[in-house]
């Protein structure tokens, strides 16, 4: 149980998990934190959060769990901010989308990594942001990777563990530069690939044409590119190297794809499409997505 859960950034994935453990009973009393009142307000309203205060340093007065869930570029700031406010015994941990860089932020802004700081990340989502885009039942049946450093204490690692499993969340570990390495692979990339292919038939002449006549799988594939672009821009910088790799990797690859249609070779073509979709089914039967 927690005691007092102060919430810095009152947002899609900060408001979705406050909203869940005072749902469930889980937290005495919920405190939020952002620069505007006025959302932080408006998540009263909702009922998301008891009380609030702008100041990072007070509101995390008197906090037994301090989750921060602001964009990544905002982090060190907001840590930096908060130091002064914070208990020595309570547990701090994020919710950022890139590790290394939270780390680096941690360090920058307290020196080291304090022994209570556990670094989070829940594979769960959606395309909206704000206090409004927050629901019930965001992490249920999803995955949090939690990055531990040696630093980190195993019984505040338990208390994150433990806080994500009660929200219906499936936690595991994984070393920070890996997470970061996988989700530039599996997340980041995809996004940038949205975010480009749409830009692109945006400035193409026939564009209002285009867009009339686009189908649903133009729909999904570029659900994505509705994302809050200020976010996907802090990732990006975030995770650069990483990013860039996967980058890398998926340019030579469509090469390839572009020099066998060029040539009709047939054989490339449906083999590439015959390994994605044996793969693709797979990912869905295994992750019940269909
Ligand atoms: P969001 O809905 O935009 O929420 C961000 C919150 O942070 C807002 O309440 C905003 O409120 C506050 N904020 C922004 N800058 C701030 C600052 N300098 N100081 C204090 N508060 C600040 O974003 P989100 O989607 O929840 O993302 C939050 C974090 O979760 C990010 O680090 C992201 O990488 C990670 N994440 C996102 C997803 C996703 O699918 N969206 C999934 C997993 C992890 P004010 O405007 O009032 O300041």
């Amino acid at each position: 149980m927690i005691n007092r859960l102060c919430i810095v950034g009152v947002g899609l994935i900060g408001g979705s998990l406050a909203r869940d453990l005072r749902r469930l009973g889980l937290c005495r009393q919920v405190v939020g934190c952002s620069r505007s009142s006025e959302h932080l307000q408006r998540a009263r309203e909702l009922g998301i959060i008891d009380s609030y205060d702008v100041n990072p340093a007070k509101a995390v007065e008197g906090a037994d769990m301090v989750v921060l869930a602001v964009p990544l570029g905002a982090m060190a700031r907001v840590l930096e901010a908060m130091g002064p406010g914070l208990d020595d015994q309570a547990v701090l941990t994020d919710v950022g989308s890139a590790k290394c860089s939270v780390l680096e932020a941690v360090r920058e802004a307290f020196g080291v990594i304090p022994e209570n700081f556990v670094p989070a990340h829940p594979i769960a989502g959606t395309e909206h942001s704000g206090v409004e885009a927050a629901v019930d039942g965001l992490f249920q049946g999803h995955r949090v990777i939690l990055t531990p450093v040696d630093a980190t204490r195993p019984e505040a690692t338990q208390r994150v563990r433990a806080m994500w499993q009660s929200v219906g969340a499936q936690v595991l570990e994984m070393d920070p530069a890996h997470h970061d390495e996988v989700l530039a692979a599996t997340s980041h990339l995809p996004h940038m690939l949205a975010y480009t292919l749409v830009d692109m038939l945006g400035r193409m002449e026939e564009r209002v044409e285009m867009f009339r006549y686009a189908a649903g799988g133009f729909r999904d594939f570029t659900r994505i590119a509705s994302s809050d672009p200020q976010m996907w821009h802090d990732i990006c910088i975030a995770n650069r190297d990483a990013l860039v790799d996967a980058l890398d990797r998926f340019q030579g690859d469509l090469g390839v794809a572009i020099d066998a249609i060029r040539d009709g070779d047939s054989t490339t073509i449906k083999e590439l499409f015959a390994r994605a979709k044996e793969l693709r089914d797979r990912y869905a039967r295994e992750s019940d997505i269909g």
